[in-house]
C-alpha cells in the first residue's frame, strides 16, 4: 500500500511531539518543515526540510511535487504569514489542511493582565513613565520597543536580537525554554523587573514567567492571538492525531 504523505509545518514543541507520535506509523511518510531561523534547532524525530517555500505559490507547488496528502499547520500561534500561506496553498493544491494550535493561557486569580491585540499596543501600554520591562516575546519583534526608549529592557530570546535595539538601556539574555517557575521568580527579582510583556503563546514551556508574575504580584502585558479562522482545528496533539486519520480517510474515500 502506498504510504500517505503528510507535511507538518513546525517550529513548535507540538509539531515535534506530533511528528514523534506519527514517526512509527508504517502507513505514513512524514516530513517536518522548519523555517530555518533558529541557529541550532532541536533534533527532530522525522525527516526535516528547512527554509521558506517562496510564498503560498511555492508551498502549493511543493505540495503537488511531493504528492502530499495532508498538510498540518503546527506553527506557532503568532506565526501568521505561514498559516495564511498554508490556507491558500492547501486550497490551490486541493488537499485538506489541519491546524494544530495550542490553547492560549487563561487569566486566573492573582493575575494582573492587560490584554492587547498587537505588539504596537503593548509598546503603548507600557505608558510614559520609565519602567523595568522583561521582554519575553522572542527576538523578531523586539525592535518595536525602540518606540519607547525611556524604559529599561531585559530581552530574552533563543537567538540574538540582530540588529539590537536602539533604545539606550537594554540587557540581553539568551536562553531556550522550558523555564521553571522558581528560576523565573529569581530572574524577575534579580533584575528588579516591574512589568512583563509576553505573547499569549500557551503551553507549559514558557508559562513559568506568568506564574512568577502572579507570585510577585507583577503586571503582565499580554499580546493576544488573532481569532482562529474556519477549517479543521486541533488544540492538542491527541486531537490532531484523531483528526489527521479522519481527514486522510475522508480524503481517500472522495478519491480526490
Ligand atoms: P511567519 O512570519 O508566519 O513566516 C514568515 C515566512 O517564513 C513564511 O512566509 C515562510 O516563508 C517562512 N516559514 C515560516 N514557518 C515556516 C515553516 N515551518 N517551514 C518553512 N517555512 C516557514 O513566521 P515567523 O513568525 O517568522 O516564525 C517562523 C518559525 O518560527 C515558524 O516555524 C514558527 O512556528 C516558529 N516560531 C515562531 C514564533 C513567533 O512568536 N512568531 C515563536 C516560536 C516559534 P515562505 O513564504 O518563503 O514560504
Amino acid at each position: 500500500m502506498d504510504k500517505r504523505r503528510i507535511l507538518i509545518l513546525g517550529g513548535t514543541t507540538e509539531a515535534r511531539d506530533l511528528a514523534a507520535r506519527l514517526a512509527g506509523r508504517t502507513d505514513l511518510a512524514i516530513t517536518l518543515s522548519l523555517a530555518g531561523r533558529t541557529l541550532d534547532p532541536a533534533p527532530q524525530p522525522v525527516p526535516v526540510r528547512s527554509g521558506g517555500f517562496g510564498g503560498a505559490e511555492g508551498l502549493a507547488a511543493y505540495l503537488r511535487d511531493e504528492a502530499i496528502d495532508l498538510l498540518i499547520d503546527a506553527t506557532h500561534p503568532f506565526a501568521r504569514q505561514i498559516s495564511a500561506n498554508a490556507r491558500s496553498a492547501s486550497q490551490a493544491a486541493g488537499i485538506p489542511l489541519l491546524r494544530l494550535e495550542r490553547l492560549g493561557w487563561e487569566e486566573t486569580e492573582g493575575d494582573r493582565w492587560t490584554r492587547v491585540a498587537s505588539i504596537a499596543e503593548a509598546v503603548a501600554a507600557l505608558g510614559e513613565a520609565p519602567r523595568r520591562v522583561f521582554l519575553a516575546i522572542g527576538r523578531q519583534e523586539a525592535k518595536a520597543f525602540d518606540a519607547a526608549p525611556q524604559h529599561h529592557y531585559l530581552v530574552r530570546s533563543v537567538d540574538p536580537v540582530d540588529p539590537p535595539l536602539d533604545a539606550p538601556d537594554v540587557e540581553y539574555l539568551l536562553a531556550r525554554g522550558p523555564f521553571a517557575v522558581e528560576a523565573e521568580v529569581e530572574l524577575l527579582r534579580e533584575h528588579r523587573i516591574d512589568v512583563i510583556v509576553s505573547k499569549n503563546s500557551g503551553g507549559d514551556a514558557t508559562y513559568g514567567k506568568i506564574v512568577a508574575a502572579r507570585i510577585l504580584g507583577l503586571p503582565v502585558i499580554l499580546v493576544e492571538r488573532a481569532p482562529a479562522g474556519d477549517g479543521h482545528h486541533a488544540g492538542t496533539v491527541e486531537e490532531a492525531l484523531r483528526l489527521a486519520d479522519h481527514l486522510l480517510g475522508t480524503f481517500r474515500k472522495r478519491g480526490v
